[in-house]
């Protein structure tokens, strides 16, 4: 079940997440639903060794989506963005495949306004979990000044 191809039709915003390590910051979309990660080997036994159940998230970023109910912390996405508008989540500034804190780490498009539309990142993630669309800048835009 890969990232849903209407994004962000019947998704709502739930809030603001802000990179630890600069201004940056993206969109959460909601709701999530329980997709490759729940059911990715790895990811379970990473869950369950934390004491941890595996819960919707939710889509982080709009006009670079990830899906993190479909990521399954991979990586391929970092190393191919040739601006590096990806980093890991639980462990900010860092973007090798090598540098996840576990499979519980997500991809976090955290200078998605970076984006220059290669696509790499779409074509490269193994779920599918990504959604670049130069059309929702302008739907990033209006829900930003409507949180401000
Ligand atoms: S489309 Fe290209 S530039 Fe944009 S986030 Fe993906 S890999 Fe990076």
């Amino acid at each position: 079940m890969p990232i849903d191809e209407n994004f962000p039709k019947n998704h709502i915003v739930l809030g603001k997440f802000k990179d630890p390590l600069s201004d940056n910051y993206h969109l959460v979309w909601g709701p999530g639903r329980l997709a490759e990660a729940a059911s990715d080997e790895n990811v379970k036994k990473d869950y369950a060794t934390k004491g941890e159940e595996i819960k919707p998230l939710g889509i982080h970023g709009t006009f670079v989506a990830v899906d993190w109910d479909s990521c399954i912390a991979d990586g391929a996405c970092l190393m191919s963005c040739p601006v590096k508008v990806f980093e890991w989540y639980k462990n900010p500034g860092k973007l090798l495949r090598r540098d996840k804190l576990d499979y519980t780490d997500k991809a976090s498009p955290v200078k998605e306004i970076d984006c220059i539309w290669c696509m790499a990142c779409v074509e490269v993630c193994p779920t599918k979990a990504v959604k670049v669309d130069q059309a929702n800048l302008a739907v990033h835009e209006k829900e930003i000044a409507g949180l401000t």
